[in-house]
């Protein structure tokens, strides 16, 4: 809102809104490819929501809060839909929630202390679409597009394997169009982008975009090479049938055949609404494919009907959106980090930004060439996102932000944290610091021997290893076994009980397994599994040390 200011009338915001919104649903909708966060858009579009309120004259057909998602692209025949795909109204907070819940019973009339009937359902981020079967059959397949007009992309929907191409049974109507979301697993996400990349092509932002991008091919080869799932919500325009309410309906779709999801709820009154919304938030990053809030629908269809809707939503709907977990923000600086193996890590130092409910000022840029690929530079605004609990990473840059005076940023030919040259082997993405006695791989090789899984030495964080490092007490793991407790105790915030918690518990990491010890020496390669491959093997270190490389390839699941 701050740069409202800037604008001399609310008529040149609404104009300059409206330009920067149109620009960025064709990014989103129709180059599957967005320049700025789902949060930033969401801003701009209330921004011009409560503009447009307050100035009620100002408002046209063709603004982006009249209207839903983008014409369809040219590259594909136009599909006219028969009752429109609108889009859902959003509300972020519970308050929200029980204010959308009065609005419905003023709006019927009915008494502010009857429990209305919803159905509660996890709202998918994939893309809409619809089914139009007639005699049973698939007949027709469309994209949302405006909401109005939709792309016909038949061909590609009928390679996604959920969705039935003859309803079962014989209960179905003459003519029936089904809704629902088509959209990919997290896994399936980064098997395409890996793809890509092998390909040379850019990556897909998020699933949403990957989705989408994959059902508007015009071969449809190559959707049916992308495993995109769906789940059916809904139906639209429809022939001598009828249904009482949502949760019928959401029945008989399964009878006919389409995978809905086992997770709909009804609701008897709001405040099982809210708890539904309460209990799903958290639980969101345990879901294999994207969710970003939950579908609260009228249950009663004659009640849908009564209360109809606005241009560009149902009135007896509201999506309750989760935290956005991606966010824009500025670069202030590009750090790099040694690990533990050498690999020299660039990390963004952002301003401080809230991602799905916790506040992130770093992120990871994973490697040289990806900053080169992004070409992310210092000052740049950049769309940073956390999937489940990964590290956050910088998504793309804000081209359009740009003002010139960004620093493009120089990988080091020396490491940060001991001057060493900086070796980068042909054809491997990451580049090591060659310096054995590097401080800041002794420290995160410390760190991985005491972390759980590892020896499992409480007591022991980074403050410490820092410390302990620093003052030329430790410099390997082996050093830790001859630490007193006099040693520590001149350290930080050291006392004589924790001292004595450290010294106790190094000491009882020598009874520790053989696999745990040979993982925790942090050999590159060896992790967890290959860990305990090797101990069940050798026996012992002493076994494994003396063996050749022919005989550590005979193990099996090692191989060369
Ligand atoms: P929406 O995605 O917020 O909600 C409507 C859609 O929800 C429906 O079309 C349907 O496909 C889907 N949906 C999922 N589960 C459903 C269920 N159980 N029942 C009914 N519908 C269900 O609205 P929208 O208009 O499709 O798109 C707006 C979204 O796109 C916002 O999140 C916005 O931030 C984002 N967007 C981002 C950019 C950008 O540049 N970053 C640009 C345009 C739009």
């Amino acid at each position: 809102m701050s740069e409202l200011s800037l604008f001399a009338t609310p008529e040149e915001r609404i104009a300059a809104l409206r330009a920067q919104i149109h620009h960025h649903n064709y990014c989103y909708y129709v180059l599957d490819s967005p320049e700025v966060s789902d949060a930033e858009y969401d801003r701009l579009l209330s921004e011009l929501a409560a503009l447009e309120a307050a100035n009620p004259h100002l408002i046209t057909p063709d603004s982006p809060t009249q209207r839903v998602g983008a014409p369809p692209a040219e590259a594909f025949q136009s599909y006219q839909h028969r009752v429109p795909m609108l889009s859902l109204a959003n509300c972020f907070s519970h308050e929200e929630l029980r204010a959308f819940d009065a609005r419905v019973k003023r709006m019927l009339d009915r008494p502010a202390t009857e429990a209305i009937e919803y159905v509660a359902e996890l709202k998918i981020d994939g893309l809409g679409v619809s089914l139009t079967y007639e005699e049973g059959v698939l007949v027709a397949g469309a994209t949302r597009g405006d909401g109005t007009t939709g792309e016909l992309v038949t061909q590609n929907l009928k390679t996604v394997r959920a969705l039935p191409l003859r309803l079962q049974g014989t209960d179905w109507p003459p003519r029936i169009e089904v809704r629902g979301e088509v959209f990919i697993t997290h896994e399936e996400f980064r098997r395409i982008n890996a793809e890509r990349e092998a390909n040379g092509e850019p990556a897909f932002a998020n699933p949403r975009n990957a989705a989408a991008g994959s059902l508007r091919q015009l071969d449809s080869a190559v959707t049916a090479g992308r495993r995109l799932q769906f789940l059916a919500y809904g139906i639209g325009y429809r022939e001598g049938i009828q249904f009482d309410t949502h949760f019928d309906l959401l029945a008989t779709l399964r009878r006919w055949g389409f995978p809905t999801s086992g997770d709909s709820c009804l609701c008897r009154g709001i405040d099982a609404v809210v708890a539904y919304c309460a209990e799903w938030e958290p639980r969101r990053a345990m879901v294999p494919h994207d969710i970003d809030g939950v579908v609260v629908k009228v249950n009663a269809l004659a009640l849908q009907e009564a209360l109809g809707q606005v241009s560009r939503s149902p009135r007896w709907a509201i999506a309750f959106k989760f935290q956005p977990t991606q966010a824009t923000t500025v670069v202030r600086d590009i750090l790099v980090q040694v690990g533990r193996t050498g690999a020299l890590t660039p990390v963004a130092v952002m301003e401080p930004v809230e991602v799905g409910g916790v506040t992130v000022s770093r992120a990871t840029l994973h490697n040289e060439d990806e900053i080169r690929r992004k070409d992310v530079r210092i000052g740049d605004t950049v769309v940073i996102q956390r999937a489940g609990d990964v590290i956050p990473e910088v998504v793309t840059v804000v081209t359009s932000k740009r003002t010139g005076a960004e620093k493009p940023f120089v990988f080091p030919e020396r490491c940060p944290a001991c001057g060493e040259p900086v070796e980068r082997p042909e054809g491997e993405a990451v580049a090591r610091c060659v310096g054995v006695a590097c401080p800041a791989q002794v420290k995160r090789r410390i760190a991985h021997f005491v972390a759980r899984g590892a020896m499992d030495i409480e007591g022991i964080g980074p403050a410490q290893i820092e410390q302990l490092v620093e003052k030329g007490l430790v410099q390997d793991a082996a050093d830790l076994y001859s630490l007193t407790v006099e040693q520590l105790l001149p350290l930080e915030r050291m006392g004589k009980t924790l001292a004595e918690k450290i010294v106790r518990h190094i000491d009882a990491s020598r009874g520790a397994p053989l696999a745990r010890l040979i993982f925790a020496l942090g050999i590159r390669h060896v992790g967890e599994h290959v860990a305990e491959l090797l101990a069940n093997h050798f026996g012992s270190l002493a076994a494994l040390e003396a063996a050749p490389a022919e005989e550590i390839q005979q193990v099996p699941g090692i191989g060369p």
